[in-house]
């Protein structure tokens, strides 16, 4: 379980590479990209090299990423005591700090609260007062802190003292999709480290040798809307995000046809039902986040529809993400610029939903604005 398994954050492993080759790892990491794309699993591993009782020097760059790499790089064995520990998860001194930790606070009244997240309570006491206490292992303490942008501003300013100078052994790594969301006083006193979206291709294979039977269609489907987040990626695998897709082709070929009200009414059905699935995973989110959320996702496959559309329109008809849907696209008599004119209005929609318009507005304006660029459909089985 190597650290070079973290595929294609070129630039967050050779930060980390770097400062461990020089022995100044900074007591405090901020770890920031989207969702999914291996800011976890890279912390996780860090951990294990600064736990692992006989770390090892592979001679060469394992990985792309790390070629010309000129310092020496460092691994965990993989078989020390420490090193089987942390990847059964059990390591007593890897500290997982999430949003629902509050749940095991020794105080029942912060056990009983509803969605409040890394509040000041939690944090002072799995993170702060943890701190101050020897590893149990001797060697150091990791805390990973995962969607830390979600700790409130009360615990960020609790937690300022200790991120500045945590004792000599102890390491935080704060992971967040959001930098904005931090206090400023709270990303001064971090090291950041950027981590960028995974090829599509990458996601795309990945998604084929973990999903059981998925085709390769519907693995790249998902890999092109998930935008470089293999996490993402096989949510959606868990949403059958597939039957959502043939529905929203289904409704944009019938669009020049139809009446604009019911497809709303339809879309922001499936929204919700998708929404409902997110908040599952994800208490954290409130009922209208998730919804957007659903929404956000709804637009992204009509957009990814419509890029397919615009590709075929110009001939490029070996990079389409639904291959599946090729002859139907051929028959729906929608040019280039309509194409574009249409993904335009999929990004406006978005941007309105960013700005808490109505979210039955924003989709019947959608609606509307696309129903005038797509013509009458002709059936494609006569065509
Ligand atoms: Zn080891």
């Amino acid at each position: 379980m190597s650290i070079f398994e973290v595929r294609h954050q070129h630039r967050a492993q050779q930060i980390v590479q770097r400062a461990l080759a020089g022995g100044r790892l900074p007591h405090a990491y901020l770890f920031h990209g989207p969702d999914g794309i291996g800011k976890e699993m890279l912390a996780e591993r860090l951990a294990r090299i600064l736990l692992c009782e006989n770390p090892v020097h592979p001679p060469t760059p394992p990985i792309e990423e790390l070629a010309g790499f000129d310092g020496p790089l460092l691994d965990a064995c993989g078989w020390c005591q420490d090193c089987i520990l942390a990847q059964a998860r059990t390591h007593p001194d890897i500290h997982l700090i999430y949003n629902e930790l509050h749940k095991l606070h020794p105080d029942p009244m912060v056990r009983n609260r509803k969605g409040l997240g890394l509040t000041v309570d939690v944090i002072r006491h799995f993170v702060i007062n943890a701190v101050g206490t020897k590893p149990l292992r001797g060697r150091a303490k990791v805390f990973i802190i995962r969607q830390a942008d979600r700790i409130t501003a009360g615990a960020q300013n609790a937690l300022l003292k200790t991120l500045e100078e945590p004792p000599g052994t102890t390491y935080l790594i704060l992971l967040v999709t959001n930098l904005d969301r931090l206090l400023p006083t709270t990303r001064s006193r971090c090291q950041a480290v950027p981590f960028g979206p995974l090829p599509i291709e990458f996601v795309t294979a990945t998604l084929q040798e973990v999903v059981p039977d998925i085709t390769p269609e519907l693995a790249g489907l998902y890999a092109a809307i998930a935008q470089g987040s293999l996490g993402t990626a096989q949510r959606y695998c868990q949403d059958s995000l597939d039957a959502y897709n043939a529905k929203i082709i289904d409704t944009l070929g019938r669009l020049g046809s139809a009446s604009v009200p019911p497809i709303a009414k339809q879309w922001l059905k499936d929204a919700e039902t998708l929404g409902a699935q997110f908040r599952n995973r994800d208490k954290g989110i409130s009922d209208t986040e998730a919804l957007r959320r659903g929404l956000k996702t709804l637009f992204c496959l009509a957009a990814t529809w419509f890029g397919d559309v615009l590709r075929v329109s110009v001939g490029a008809q070996q990079s389409l993400t639904n291959t599946a849907q090729a002859r139907q696209m051929t028959g729906a008599g929608v040019g280039a610029r309509q194409a574009a004119s249409a993904i335009k209005a999929v990004v406006d929609a978005e941007r309105h939903l960013e700005r808490n318009v109505s979210t039955q507005l924003v989709v019947e304006g959608l609606l509307i604005r696309l129903a005038r660029l797509v013509p009458v459909a002709p059936n494609p089985d006569n065509s």
